[in-house]
């Protein structure tokens, strides 16, 4: 069996590992090994010297993110085996081989025992972002893992951790291909059609933890007039159209995303019904005179932080004012915040001060979060970060 560095904790401070919560806190450390690196895997030990799990070390506030509680060689097959484990999540999910969607996450950081590895596949293709040293590390080894599970359904893995883990000692790197060299590719998801930029997009390249809530929007859009602000490449745009909306109009301020939105309303042969409009989408709010059946409000997270909360609960409570006031009697807004910082209970309540604040009467019809390939390990409730409220306003 290899040794890894050991990390000791100071007396009492187990219970969490005990009850699974994967992140050890700076403050929880008796002492560290000497010579250990950032990324490093790491045992970490109790005060009376009894194996707790192993993980990779880091610096900063969370010390250690276990990805094991048993010991044992984190190796090629240890990689192999949790991909399989992941694999057959999704696949009960059914969104394995599905004939109307190819385009799933099959790890989810936490979600899957995995903290700080995400992997997405894209039909043919898998994109893996790492959010930690010990993860970009582990990159080559998460590669061959994938290509062993998959086989030839895959073509090509692309690593993307430039935006999201610094590279101090640049010996990796963190943007570059695992198999194969495709950097977009076509997907499809409930019969539409998308277009996906892997280095270019954001996160792996397409909001992937929307796919529920756009189906339910496409479900209530016969007919109805939608406006869908931070558009991003369209997704609630495209299943509002598919839904058989009269008429749409997605508002971003990113020019990608006005490319990406315009190509993927070609591509479903969506165009007629379709309006783009780059624009700060407060100020698209304000301005605009007309009102709508639907009005979508799918910010990027407005904390990313804690310190940054209050903030944030101003810039929702205002964007939901105004929403709000863009949508006709009896007309609905779909509302999400994928803040981690704000959990569920703080973002209803901001929610509903927007709404007091437009003199309507509004009910919640739905109370939404991320689909199941993003599952949240109960243990972490921390993961459970996307949280969407269907509002019905009188
Ligand atoms: N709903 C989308 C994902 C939205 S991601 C989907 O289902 O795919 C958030 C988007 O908000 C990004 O495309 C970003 O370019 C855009 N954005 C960020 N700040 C903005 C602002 N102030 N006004 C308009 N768009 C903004």
């Amino acid at each position: 069996m290899q040794t890894y560095p050991a990390v000791t904790l100071k007396p009492g401070k187990e219970r969490s590992i005990h009850l699974k919560h994967p992140w050890i806190f700076s403050g929880a450390i008796q002492s560290v090994e000497e010579n250990i690196r950032e990324g490093d895997l790491s045992e970490v030990y109790s005060s009376t010297g009894k194996y707790l799990g192993t993980g990779h070390y880091h610096e900063g506030s969370i010390k250690v993110r276990l990805i094991t509680f048993n010991r044992c060689n984190i190796d090629e097959s240890f990689w192999y085996q949790a991909i399989q484990d992941a694999l057959t999540v999704r696949k009960k999910t059914g969104l394995v081989d599905c004939p109307n969607t190819n385009v799933y996450r099959l790890i989810h950081g936490e979600g899957d025992n995995l903290p700080g590895l995400i992997a997405d596949i894209y039909s043919d293709c898998a994109v893996i972002q790492t959010h930690s040293m010990g993860m970009l590390r582990s990159a080559e080894e998460i590669g061959a893992g994938l290509r062993e599970v998959y086989g030839n359904r895959l073509h090509s893995i692309y690593l993307k951790g430039a935006d999201t883990v610094s590279d101090h000692d640049s010996v990796l790197n963190p943007e570059r291909f695992l198999l194969g060299n495709k950097t977009e590719t076509e997907v499809t998801e409930n019969n539409i059609t998308f277009y996906v930029n892997f280095p270019e997009g954001q996160k792996t390249g397409f909001f992937i933890d929307q796919r529920e809530n756009r189906k339910l929007l496409g479900f209530f859009a016969k007919g109805k007039k939608v406006l869908n602000t931070f558009s991003y490449s369209g997704g609630f745009s495209m299943y509002a159209l598919q839904g058989g909306a009269s008429e749409v109009h997605s508002v971003d301020s990113s020019a990608r995303a006005e490319n990406w939105c315009m190509k993927n309303a070609v591509l479903n042969h969506f165009n007629d019904r379709h309006g783009f409009f780059r624009s700060d989408a407060f100020d698209y709010l304000k301005k605009v005179n007309e009102t709508y059946d639907i009005v979508v409000l799918d910010p990027p997270a407005f904390a990313k932080h804690l310190s940054a909360v209050k903030n944030a609960l101003t810039g929702y409570r205002n964007l939901n004012t105004e929403g709000i006031k863009k949508v006709r009697k009896g007309g609905l807004v779909f509302t999400f915040s994928c803040s981690q910082a704000i959990d569920k209970e703080l973002f209803r309540k901001v929610v509903f001060q927007a709404a007091a604040q437009t003199n309507r009467k509004v009910r919640i019809l739905y109370q939404l979060s991320q689909g199941p390939d993003h599952p949240v390990n109960i243990f972490h409730p921390e993961g459970e970060y996307l949280k969407g409220l269907v509002l019905m306003a009188d």
